[in-house]
This record gives structure tokens, sequence and C-alpha cells, in this order.
């Protein structure tokens, strides 16, 4: 017999988007363009290393579709990352912009290479090169980086600051707009560093209310614990919700009375790792995901919950923090359970918000307070959600689909109203 071979990330959110395109009967024309990127860049750089030997590295930045503004989407540092997971990414950002109705379209970037294995040093040289190499193919106007998987606000502030001193050099203009996700003091918003967790936390808080659960004894499981892990465990535990397993990509740790976040929050600030820290168990991988808790939120990387994950878990939500987290059957077995699912392109879009917020900021050099930045993204991403369960309805599908569609139906108002060019 042979054996099935498993889909890649890319693959599944083709198979979404067509799922979206079918059932709401996107225009052929528009689905063609949809279809594909509008632009695949790849770039080698070297980079000096601490010992004083150079190695070479690969990017990416892909620029999926720019109908609805800009192009906009993280850079993220990883070393299985391909050209493959890169278009899907980008895709899946033109399809959030959509569904939360920012005038941004989609791409995302990265590079292969190990975060763990760089010094801060090394980091910074590699994100300048980086930063070069990619040249004018970013720009306030044109396309905006930010953080995801293994970058953060420090290498924004850097991508900031070679695309100032050398792109953006003769103009003589404040570049601040760059890039999204920096430090306060270089141009960032307050409540961008929280913004993804604190969406994915407004959005269960309002399954909550819809579903008369009560948020204040859940308990929950989560991986990765990283930006959008962390934050959202620290926001959610506000409301008394107890995180009793979590893991990242050195293993996993438990304790079913829960889990203090900010004493794990200073100890992997200091270790880099959950796994170690006290009074906890350390368990194995099934085991993580087996746990019978009320809340999942898988916030680390794609593919995490296939049939043989979603089969052994015993919950009631599954949040999606990372992108693409649950494969197409992983999906369906949960669906089979009753399990509700809050799917990624609304659960994290708290990030590309308050980017967008940011991004704004920069343009008005403007300065917004917390609050203001909070009631912002609470009725954007509530508003996403609505929108997203009303498509859910009027075209009996799943909620993820109707994310799709709810973000189709705006790319081709787009289309039809503007025209294709010539
Ligand atoms: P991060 O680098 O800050 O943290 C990633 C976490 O995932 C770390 O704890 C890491 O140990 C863990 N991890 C990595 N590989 C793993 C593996 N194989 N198994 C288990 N754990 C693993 O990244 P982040 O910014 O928090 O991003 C996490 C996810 O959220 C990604 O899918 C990203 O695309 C998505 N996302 C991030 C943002 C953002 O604003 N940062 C916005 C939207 C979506």
């Amino acid at each position: 017999m042979t054996k099935k071979r498993k889909k890649s990330f890319y693959q599944i959110t083709q198979e979404r988007y067509a799922m979206a395109a079918e059932i709401m009967d996107l225009r052929e024309e528009v689905r063609e363009i949809l279809s594909e990127p509008k632009n695949v860049i790849q770039v080698h750089f070297p980079v000096r290393r601490d010992n004083g030997k150079l190695e070479l590295f690969r990017g990416y930045r892909v620029q999926h579709n720019n109908i609805l503004g800009p192009y906009k989407g993280g850079i993220r540092y990883h070393p299985q990352i391909s050209m493959d997971e890169v278009a899907a990414l980008a895709a899946m950002m033109t399809f959030k912009c959509g569904l939360v109705a920012l005038p941004l379209g989609g791409a995302k970037g990265g590079v292969q290479v190990n975060p763990h294995d760089l010094s801060p040093t090394e980091h910074m040289r590699l994100t300048r090169r980086f930063t070069h190499a990619l040249a004018t193919n970013i720009g306030a106007t044109y396309d905006i980086p930010a953080p995801d998987l293994g970058t953060n606000a420090q290498t924004m502030n850097w991508i900031m600051d070679t695309y100032s001193n050398t792109v953006g050099f003769s103009g003589r203009d404040l570049h601040y707009g760059v890039v999204t996700g920096k430090s306060i003091s270089c141009g960032g918003s307050l409540g961008r560093e929280k913004a993804t967790g604190q969406g994915l936390v407004y959005l269960v808080e309002e399954w909550a209310r819809l579903e008369k659960f009560d948020l204040s004894h859940a308990t929950y499981i989560l991986q990765g614990f990283g930006n959008v892990g962390s934050n959202a465990a620290r926001l959610l535990n506000q409301f008394g919700a107890q995180c009793i397993a979590v893991m990242d990509h050195r293993g996993a740790i438990a304790n079913p009375k829960g889990i203090p976040i900010h004493d794990l929050i200073r100890f992997t600030t200091e270790k880099g790792t959950v796994v170690g820290f006290e009074n906890t168990e350390k368990i194995s991988t099934e085991d993580f995901w087996s746990m019978k808790a009320d809340i999942a939120i898988p916030a680390a990387i794609e593919n995490q919950i296939d049939e043989k994950v979603a089969s052994t878990m015993n919950v009631r939500l599954v949040a999606e923090g990372a992108n693409g987290p649950v494969t197409i059957e992983g999906n369906q077995i949960l669906v089979d359970k009753g399990v509700d699912i809050l799917p990624d392109l609304l659960a994290n879009a708290g990030g590309v918000i308050v980017s967008y917020f940011e991004w704004t900021q920069n343009k008005t050099n403007d300065r917004w307070d917390l609050e203001e930045v909070d009631a912002k993204l609470k009725k954007r991403i509530l508003r996403s959600y609505q929108a997203a369960r009303a498509a859910q309805a009027r075209h009996k599908t799943s909620i993820r689909i109707a994310c799709y569609i709810v973000a189709c139906e705006r790319l081709q108002a787009a289309y039809d109203d503007r025209g294709i060019f010539p």
C-alpha cells in the first residue's frame, strides 16, 4: 500500500483559498490572479560570523498582492524556511488584511537561519545585510515588513536604521514607516508588542461570551512561548484562566495546578526555553497535546495539529496564534469532535492591525496612547469576527473558510471597481 504524502503548508493554504473561491463563486479572473504571488524575490548575502568566517545566507521576500494597499508581512528567521512556506504566509497576509479591512496587501519574508545559533552581533549583521540585499524591494509606501518567528523589535530597529542610512539616505526623509513592530524609542507603537496575543484574547473573551463559558475557571495548553504565546498567556490569566502545559522548541512542561506565567517569562528570558522551569514536570509531545483542558493555543509554527494529534486532543476551543497550525485533516477531526476554532487569519490578526496603527502614527508623526490603540484593536478585530460569523451563516461553511470569503469579497470589489491594467 502506498503511503499518502503529506500536503505542504502552501498546498493547504491554496486548498483553503480554492474552497472559499468555489463557495462564494469568486470571479474566474480574480481567482487566477490571487492564486499566484505577484513578486518572488530570493537573495544571497554574506555575513561575517563572530569567529571571523564568512557565511552565505539565503533570504526571501514574497509579495503576494497589493490591490488593497502596500505589501505587508513579517520577516521570519528559521532554519527550515523555504520559498513555499514564505509564499503560503504571504498569501495568508493578503487574506488577513482583507478580512480585517486594512488598506494593506500581503507579503512575507525570511532568512534560512537558526536564530538560536546567532549571537546578538551576528543577528545585527545578518539583519543589516539582508536589508541591504532587499534594497528598494521594501519601502514605507511599497512593502512594509514586521516581526515574526525568530525576529523582534530589535530586528525591526536595525532594518529601519539600515534602510534609512542606505536606500532612503538620498531623500533625507524619515523612514520610520519602512517597518512596523519597532521599539517605542525608534518610532514603534504602544501596544504593538502584545498586539497579536491581545487580539487573540479579545476573541477568546468574545467566544466565551457567545458560548456562555466562564473563563475564570478555564484551563489551557499553549504551544510556543515567544511574542504571541507569552503575551496571550499573560492576558488570558488576567481573567483567572490557568495555563497547565507549555511547549516550545526544546520540549513540553506541565503542572495541572497552573503555571505562573510572569515567573515563566522571567525564566525563559534568561534560559531561552521553558524546559527546566520549577514545579513543572517535563512531558512528551503526545502527552502535551492530549492533556484535558478547555482551550488549546498553538502559537509556534505551522502543521502542528494533524489528524493524529487532533484525534488525541481534549479541548473545547482551538485559538490559532500561529499561522497554519492545523492541517486540513486535523481540522476535519476537530470539527467532527465539535471543537470550536478561532482560525489564524482572524485570531492572530491583532499583530497586523496594530502594525497598521504604528504605520499610521509614523505617517502622521503622531503618538497614540495605549488605551486608544487597544480600543481601536478591539473594535476592529471583533467587527471582523462578526463579519466572519455572518459569512459562515450565509454560506453554511466553517468559520475558517468564511474568513477567506470575507477577504475575497473585498479583494474582488477592488478589482471590479479598478479594473485590470491596461
Ligand atoms: P517567536 O519567535 O517570538 O516565538 C516562537 C515560539 O515558538 C518560541 O517559544 C519557540 O521556542 C517556539 N517554537 C519554535 N519552533 C517550535 C517547534 N517546532 N515546536 C514547538 N515550539 C516551537 O515567534 P512569534 O512572533 O511568537 O510567532 C509565533 C507564531 O505566530 C508564528 O506562526 C507567526 O507567524 C505567528 N504570528 C506572529 C505575529 C507577531 O506579531 N509576532 C503576528 C501574527 C502571527
